[in-house]
């Protein structure tokens, strides 16, 4: 009997078979993002205590009041947003989750939805789930700029939502104002949604900051914006995310949400609760830290002759091979560094809907969330085996 025919056609993410060939490899792994080093102690303790204190039992379906509280709080410090913490935040099990409840909250069977290439790879299956029919427009390298008369062409009565991730994985591209307000005003034309997948808020470059596509007139209504604790406090394995929206919406959202996981680990949710109330000098080091390693990464791939496209935020960054003279595709690249030089990378083909035509062959994501002494050591393979 057939199954599914949206996962059953799934092959297996290429952060998992990446990581996996690391490891067989003995490679520094600068495929998969995810920092070597665990966010800050006093969340943690904060998480333990209650883990051993407890209760442990299913906490309320929303999220724990001072989880929700501080993110309404927070969205109040860094971008002046209005959100009530009872009826408008929901906590979900990791930003992935949180997606997945926002798209199965808006889509039906038939209805359209736009995505921007490259894209994280869950959008993709997530939509299809729905029965909607996904569009994706290609930003072109080396800008990412948004191809404004190509993402209108894309736009129907039939669009229903855009999920839109800024600062963007793996194009490691933060939106400005100008273009946010393009994609707000077909919003509006078209009396669409967006999804913010907003989890890379925090980690911006060169003095950039984020803007939320909520943060612009008339867009809060039609926004559900996205964090991730594991972003924001570099604690990727403990899945917090965190959507904030209009009623309207939340409300549908949660009903998604009650019957995905119903709730999130509360002792994890207090943790992340302190977190969000760390003092501005947490944020701006998180960034400035990782600012430092991308710079880096530019330089140790520049000095081994490969060019790097800009890098304004996450933790990513897009090397190409075009003209380095290697015979084979982006992934045939990322298995030989992997496998002979160490070092492994991920293809940024992946992020392209199958069908695309403009699927790039010679780009590279690498990632520099790592301690330095481990950026070092990457640097010092690629320049033995390319020097
Ligand atoms: N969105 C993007 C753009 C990501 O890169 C990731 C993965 N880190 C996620 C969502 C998923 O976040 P989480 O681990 O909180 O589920
Ligand atoms: N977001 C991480 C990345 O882009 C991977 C997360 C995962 O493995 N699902 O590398």
């Amino acid at each position: 009997m057939s199954l599914n025919n949206v996962f059953a056609a799934q092959g297996t993410t290429v952060f998992t078979v990446m990581s996996a060939l690391a490891v067989e490899h003995g490679a520094i792994n600068l495929g998969q993002g995810f920092p070597d080093v665990d966010g800050p102690e006093d969340i943690r303790r904060a998480a333990a205590e209650r883990l051993i204190e407890g209760p442990n039992q299913y906490p309320p379906m929303m999220g724990i009041p001072e989880l929700r509280q501080a993110v309404a709080r927070h969205n109040k410090r860094f971008y002046g947003l209005d959100y009530d913490w009872q009826s408008e935040i929901i906590v979900t099990s990791g930003a992935t989750e949180a997606l997945s409840d926002c798209i199965m909250a808006l889509l039906n069977p038939g209805d359209e939805a736009i995505v921007l290439e490259p894209f994280y790879d869950c959008y993709l299956p997530q939509i299809e789930q729905t029965g909607a029919t996904v569009k994706a427009v290609s930003l072109e390298p080396p800008d990412w700029t948004v191809p404004q008369d190509t993402l209108e062409a894309a736009f129907s009565e039939r669009t229903k939502l855009v999920v839109l991730n800024s600062p963007m994985n793996p194009a490691s591209k933060v939106f400005g104002r100008e273009e946010l307000a393009v994609i707000a005003g077909l919003l509006e034309k078209y009396d669409a949604y967006a999804v913010c997948d907003e989890v890379y808020e925090h980690l911006t470059f060169d003095g950039r900051r984020h803007v939320p596509l909520a943060a612009l007139p008339g867009m809060r209504e039609r926004c559900l914006r996205i964090g991730s604790a594991g972003k924001t406090f570099s604690l990727t394995g403990w899945k917090v995310g965190y959507i904030s929206g209009p009623e309207a919406l939340v409300n549908v959202v949660a009903k998604a949400h009650q019957f995905v996981t119903f709730t999130t680990c509360p002792a994890l949710q207090y943790g992340v609760a302190l977190g969000l109330e760390q003092e501005d000098g947490y944020f701006d080091a998180l960034s400035s830290e990782l600012e430092g390693k991308r710079d880096f990464l530019r330089q140790t791939l520049e000095g081994i002759g490969l060019p790097v496209l800009a890098c304004e935020g996450t933790y990513f960054m897009t090397a190409d091979i075009g003209r380095f003279g290697f015979n084979g595709s982006d992934y045939d690249f990322c298995r030989h560094i992997t496998e002979n030089a160490k070092v492994a990378a991920v293809p940024m083909s992946v992020f392209y809907h199958p069908a695309s035509k403009s699927k790039p062959n010679t780009l590279v994501r690498f990632c520099f969330c790592k301690r330095d002494d481990v950026m070092a050591e990457a640097a010092s393979r690629l320049n033995a085996f390319f020097g």
